[in-house]
């Protein structure tokens, strides 16, 4: 490729709402340009990089025993009604009606599809083992789209899933997917943790999630000082954060008793808790979901959502009733209550048990109360994240926290989906069962931003060589110089034989604009043809890594870049 051809528009002012690394230099070195929220054009750099990621991962899915598909983005509602996630869903999901008033989404995830698929087609355990994959965009109405490819609305995603027909081969084909993402963010040069990740109810072995370590991640991680055990810190998988100003939850809408609703939350949220709640208070803006249960007799007439102190208070609807009982008529949880939090309150204990600070008050507040001690059976789970210091549930060494970007996740689901669409094979025994299933997400959007985090400096991006749009940039430092530009054409025909990618930087800019531009795009290596060059037959080398200059001849400068 030849920099006078490129399109590669490099920006001298990053716009403000460009607040990462990743995110300002994909835009000032003319990798990605932005259509609307969320959503961008990948310019050629990046198009080369993220095609160079995917063949990672397609060779490393292909070895693993995956079959590549291409499953429409475009999906009826019908199955998702089916699974019962067409409103658990809710506004994270692009929904969109033809001109016969038919529903559809555009897919944020592919499980109905992909089970749809296979019940129609998959009879016998001698089907089984079957992982199909694709690597395709996905939608996801993100509430708050940000860092660029980080988080957008349209993404690319490599997805696949796995059939088995026992836990066994379940725990196989998570095992091959969690051994492939390890050979994969490896080849693209990553520094990675895969972090336990489990939801609700499901234990620990159930999810990991592959994040790559960088201060601008989103994800918060344990990693212990000893051991390798290395955790998310909210253990919910159905994230929660609290809204960053106080809110209101209305409960008119949201906490009437309405059991379809109460039975779903719990499903989603895969709570450990019977169905016999209440009410529920439930926010459902994926990013900013709060969860209150109230189980008992009592109404309550309302819930805040206080995150300046991270806490929830509610006040019970027939005050007078509890406080001429001797009982407690509201409640504050104790504060500091952060992302993943679910409570429990039982509205029939709360009447009876409590009385302290100041019990005769009409708006009870607890500040720091222990709800075991003040609640007798409020439950509040899994409050606290855990913190550095506390103590590793492997060896009981202190663990450490630090950041990370979510690249990829592996999960075994089981039944869930194939159980609700009926996917079903016949066993050995002819016995008919449903198929047992897992899921494996890698963002490969995601993964090149995470990649720039990583690797840049104040100068650009510092790409690793597996995965850089070009190997090399061949810089003639002056290209109005015959000279000059003869060895260059000659070195430049020569690297491509040699099976390297190079950019041959013929423009007529000065030197110092094209050194810039190859920083600042993050070539791994850099040549520079110059009077040395031709008169001395001293070819520079400059790794972009480490600013090392190594000269080189005519005669070895091939085996040098290598
Ligand atoms: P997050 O917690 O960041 O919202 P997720 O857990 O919702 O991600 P998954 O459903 O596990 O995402 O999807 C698989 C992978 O897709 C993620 O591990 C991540 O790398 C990527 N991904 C998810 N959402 C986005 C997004 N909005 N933009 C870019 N990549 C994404
Ligand atoms: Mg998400
Ligand atoms: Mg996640
Ligand atoms: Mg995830």
């Amino acid at each position: 490729m030849r920099a006078s051809k490129l399109y590669a528009p490099t920006l001298r002012e990053v716009p403000a709402e460009a607040e990462i690394p990743s995110h300002q230099l994909m835009l000032r070195a003319g990798f990605i340009r932005k259509a609307a929220g969320g959503v961008y054009t990948y310019l050629p750099l990046a198009w080369r990089t993220l095609r160079k990621i995917e063949q990672i991962i397609r060779e490393e899915m292909d070895a693993a025993g995956g079959q590549e598909i291409a499953m429409p983005i475009m999906q009826p509602s019908e199955l998702w009604k089916e699974s019962g996630r067409w409103e658990v869903f809710g506004e994270e999901m692009f929904k969109l009606k033809d001109r016969h008033g038919r529903e559809f989404c555009l897919g944020p995830t592919h499980e109905e599809i992909i089970t749809d698929l296979v019940r129609n087609e998959v009879r016998s355990y001698k089907q089984l083992p079957l992982l199909l994959y694709q690597i395709q965009n996905k939608y996801r109405d993100e509430i708050r789209p940000r860092f660029g490819l980080m988080r957008g609305r349209e993404f690319i995603m490599k997805d696949l899933y796995s059939f088995d027909k026992d836990e066994a081969g379940l725990d196989i084909s998570y095992k091959k997917m969690y051994d492939a993402y390890t050979k994969i963010f490896s080849r693209c040069g990553l520094v990675f943790r895969p972090v336990e990740a489990d939801s609700g109810a499901i234990g620990g072995s159930n999810t990991h999630e592959f994040t790559a370590l960088a201060q601008t991640g989103e994800s918060e991680i344990a990693v212990c000082t000893k051991c390798d055990y290395a955790a998310n810190v909210e253990k919910a998988e159905s994230t929660v954060l609290y809204p960053e100003d106080e809110t209101e939850l209305p409960l008119e809408k949201k906490a009437t008793p309405n059991t379809k609703t109460i039975e779903t939350v719990i499903e989603y949220l895969q709570l450990p808790i019977e169905k016999s709640i209440k009410a529920v208070a439930f926010q459902d803006e994926k990013d900013k979901l709060i969860c209150v249960f109230v189980r008992g007799d009592h109404e309550v007439n309302e819930v805040k959502v206080q995150n300046a102190v991270g806490a929830i208070s509610l006040r019970m609807a027939d005050k007078e009733a509890i406080l001429a009982a001797g009982g407690v008529p509201g409640f504050m949880s104790p504060i500091g209550l952060r992302k993943g939090t679910v409570v429990i309150v039982d509205a029939t204990v709360m009447e009876m048990k409590n009385a302290c600070c100041g019990a005769n008050e009409v708006d009870m507040h607890y500040i720091n109360a222990n709800p075991k001690r003040d609640f007798g059976e409020v439950l509040v789970k899994d409050v606290r994240l855990m913190q550095k210091g506390d103590a590793c549930p492997h060896c009981g060494a202190p663990v450490q926290i630090t950041r990370g970007i979510e690249i990829g996740q592996v999960f075994k689901l089981g039944i869930k989906y194939s159980s609700a669409l009926r996917a079903t094979f016949l066993d050995e025994n002819g016995r008919e069962k449903p198929l047992i299933m897992g899921c494996y997400g890698i963002g490969v959007s995601r993964t090149m931003a995470a990649a720039i985090e990583q690797y840049h400096d104040e100068n650009g991006i510092i790409w690793p060589r597996a995965i850089a749009p070009y190997e090399v940039a061949l810089v003639p430092v002056n290209a109005k110089n015959e000279a000059q530009m003869k060895l260059a054409e000659k070195i430049y025909a020569g690297l491509q034989q040699a099976g390297i990618e190079v950019l041959l930087d013929d423009r007529k800019e000065r030197a110092g604009v094209k050194f810039k531009d190859a920083d600042l795009i993050g070539y791994p290596v850099r040549v520079t043809i110059g009077p040395k060059a031709v008169e001395e037959d001293k070819i520079e080398v400059k790794v972009r890594k480490t600013g090392e200059l190594v000269y080189f001849t005519e005669e070895n400068y091939e085996e040098g870049i290598k």
